[in-house]
């Protein structure tokens, strides 16, 4: 496992990919990224381009997948459906598919256990909305929604958790790094007083991470890498994330 991962997730946003590695290639120079791990979640009709221009050391990911592998679910896309395009894994129960796509805690536990069994990489998105927070509910959330995961979450297995306040998504309102890593040491708690191994799978941070506040998020030691959302568009600025990545 890299020190330190850096997902780029573009969402519904067309990036033209043979410029944006280019330019990213470019920014980067002669620094080499050795220790991170950078990925890139992209639209499905992306998928294959973006793999034909990253660089190979670079990782693909779709942002969603179904939990079945075929049948009569007009508009969805299934593993089998993927596994032609050469990618590594995809983000399951991202917070915009929960809030907009009615995403159930059970659908994205069903979703890893398809993803693992077919030998992908999960990148399961948990996180508390900011009426939860304000409640003092975010570790009654986090418990409902790691709770139907744990069966699937041994120390081996090919997953990355993303804490990914739901109030700091697309925000610009970043959680601070004291607040994400409360959260991060609370999960790595959790996950061990469930039998889990401490650090055995790695948690990224997502909402509003940034050239700016990136370096104290990663300095933290329970954050293990970013899923970056605006600030990946823009391969200058992802490339400078990516370096002070490397830093860490
Ligand atoms: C995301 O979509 O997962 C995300 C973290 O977005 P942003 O960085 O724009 O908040």
């Amino acid at each position: 496992m890299a020190d330190k991962i850096l997902l780029a997730n573009w969402k519904m946003n067309f990036v033209e990919p043979k410029a944006y590695f280019d330019a990213f290639a470019d920014a980067l120079g002669e620094s080499s990224l050795e220790g991170v791990q950078v990925g890139f979640a992209v639209p499905y009709t992306m998928l294959a381009s973006v793999y034909a221009h990253a660089s190979s050391s670079y990782t693909v990911y779709a942002q969603n997948v179904h939990e079945r592998e075929s049948g009569a679910f007009t508009g969805e896309i299934s593993w089998p459906l993927l596994e032609s395009l050469s990618i590594s894994g995809s983000l399951i129960g991202h917070s915009e598919r929960r809030q907009y796509f009615q995403e159930t805690d059970a659908q994205v536990a069903k979703k890893l256990e398809t993803t693992l069994k077919r030998g992908h990489q999960a990148v399961v998105c948990i996180g508390e909305t900011q009426a939860q927070r304000e409640r003092g509910e975010t570790f009654s959330v986090l418990t409902t929604q790691l709770t139907p995961l744990l069966p699937f979450l041994s120390e081996d297995a090919n997953c990355l958790l993303a804490y990914e306040p739901v109030w700091a998504i697309g925000t610009g309102l970043s959680a601070t790094s004291e607040q994400a890593q409360e959260v991060h040491g609370w999960i790595q708690d959790f996950l061990q007083a469930n039998g889990k191994l401490r650090g055995g799978i790695p948690l990224l941070y997502g909402g509003s991470a940034n050239g700016g506040n990136l370096e104290a998020l990663l300095r933290q030691p329970d954050i293990d890498g970013a899923l970056v959302g605006g600030a990946s568009l823009q391969p200058l600025d992802f490339a400078k994330m990516a370096l002070i990545a490397c830093s860490c």
